[in-house]
């Protein structure tokens, strides 16, 4: 080539390599909800979409509309010390004889997947190259996230609070052989002793999530250790007001409890923050109404307060512990009601209806905080069809698909409420919203979904243009 358009090229290069810099090209992605919100579940399907997707499945996506799109491939994994997102393995059991749900989130994992497409508009839409942006999706559970308030109570305050909570008449049967035991230790316990009654504090949070749908619940690495299972940070729990008051402050049982509360805060919640939650530009919250509703009122309660208790990880006003400690940039949220599969497509309003009003207020206030949140019904993968059936003259809307035990079934699960209903409702009727088998997946073709293209709009479409 002559040396002139050797430079020429070379110039072309170099001004590319600047436009393709100053665009937006990476975004991490949190995905977060109590364990069991579907999680496991929404990452493999949307990484499948990505992978697997065509226009005519994800419409609502522009850049796939526009047909801008042209592949995704999943890149190497960018933080070494985090677990990888096991997309294998989901998809395995997803597509194995029968086919499984894939095992359940336990503790912080990640995927990183290169998404190329054509950019609509700018520098280099105008040259005409496909660029990359790097989509990382940071899968954790909900309940870490509930761990923040800590950092702004002492020991003796938090230990008054959950007090409080556990004395919950509805919670009695679970809490009070618990409440006995720790009422009896002696101020000068062994650290052998300290470390049980710490794991039995920690199964008795797990049976108040799954007898009594308890979801806000502390501290959360107690319900999910992650990487701490077996460590000494974890062993500690609360004391009873009146133990503390007769206790001296410096009985070695108070000073023990509030050391490792300290630690927990300073070593696991703080890190956790600033290392990871910090680092996101957007996240997903999953939400299972559903299920709440099959369990109960005080379980759809419960509920409520975990969701604005969520809500509240995304308020960085002034003043805020999140703004003054970790500047968190995140600056799109979306609650998704998931499982939306498990109701007639006509319920999905009033199931959107029932989580804004559980979420009551705390919806609005993070666009105050410059946060934009959005709202959404969906299905991450598709167990049921949606169909008909003739009933005493009329049309009723039912769902088909495979229960847990592979029977075929066709159910009409009933209506969603748009609130909390009264107590009595479930004397009388309650919910039936069943869980069903996953669907026969095919390897190479896309997961059957509801709504992720919606979800891909709003978490990717601004930075796709
Ligand atoms: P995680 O604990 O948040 O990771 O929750 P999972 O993703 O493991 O979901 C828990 C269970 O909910 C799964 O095993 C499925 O039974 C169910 N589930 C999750 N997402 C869906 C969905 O989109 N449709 C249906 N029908 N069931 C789902």
């Amino acid at each position: 080539m002559n040396p002139l358009k050797h430079r020429v090229k070379q110039l072309g290069n170099q001004l590319e390599e600047i436009a393709q810099r100053g665009l937006d090209r990476h975004v991490r992605l949190g995905v977060t909800g109590i364990s069991g919100a579907g999680k496991t579940a929404f990452i493999t399907s949307l990484v499948n979409q990505l992978l697997h997707g065509e226009s005519q499945l994800l419409p609502a996506w522009q850049v796939m509309e526009q047909q801008r799109f042209l592949g995704a491939r999943i890149a190497r994994q960018p933080d070494l010390t985090l677990q990888p997102f096991d997309y294998t393995g989901a998809l395995d059991c997803l597509q194995q004889t029968p086919p499984s749900w894939p095992p359940s989130t336990r503790t912080i994992s990640e995927i990183r997947l290169a998404l190329r497409y054509l950019p609509e508009k700018g520098l280099a839409g105008q040259i005409g190259r496909p660029v990359t942006l790097y989509l990382d999706i940071i899968d954790y559970p909900g309940e870490w996230l509930l761990d923040l308030p800590l950092l702004q109570q002492s020991f003796d305050q938090w230990s008054d609070a959950i007090w409080q909570q556990l004395q919950r008449p509805a919670w009695k049967t679970q809490t009070q052989s618990w409440c006995a035991r720790v009422a009896a230790l002696s101020s000068d316990e062994t650290d052998g002793v300290i470390a049980e009654v710490a794991r039995d504090y920690a199964s008795l949070l797990q049976t108040l999530k799954r007898e009594c749908g308890a979801s806000l619940l502390q501290p959360g690495r107690a319900l999910l250790p992650g990487e701490l299972a077996g460590a000494p940070v974890l062993e500690w729990f609360p004391l009873p007001p009146a133990m503390r008051s007769s206790l001296a402050e410096d009985s070695p049982l108070i000073q023990r409890l509030t050391e490792r509360y300290s630690a927990y805060c300073d070593q696991v919640v703080k890190p956790f923050f600033r290392h990871y939650f910090a680092r996101l530009d957007r996240q997903v919250v999953l939400v299972d109404c559903l299920t709440a509703l099959n369990q109960g009122r005080d379980q759809v309660e419960q509920l409520s307060h975990t969701l604005q208790a969520l809500s509240h990880s995304f308020h960085y006003g002034p003043g805020s512990t999140l703004g003054r400690l970790f500047r968190p940039k995140i600056d799109r949220v979306l609650f998704a009601a998931t499982k939306a599969d498990h109701v007639t497509v006509d319920q999905h309003h009033n199931l959107l209806q029932l989580m804004h009003n559980l979420m009551k207020g705390s919806r609005r206030q993070p666009r105050y905080f410059g946060t934009r949140m959005e709202t959404l019904v969906l299905s991450a993968i598709n167990a049921t069809r949606q169909g008909q059936v003739e009933r005493s003259g009329s049309t009723v809307a039912v769902i088909s698909g495979q229960s847990l035990d592979g029977e075929s079934c066709v159910r009409f699960p009933g209506e969603v409420p748009t609130q909390l209903p009264e107590r009595q409702f479930w004397q009388q009727q309650g919910f039936r919203f069943r869980p069903f088998s996953p669907p026969v997946c095919e390897a190479g073709s896309a997961l059957p979904h509801m709504r992720l293209d919606y979800a891909l709009q709003f978490l990717l479409g601004d930075k796709m243009r």
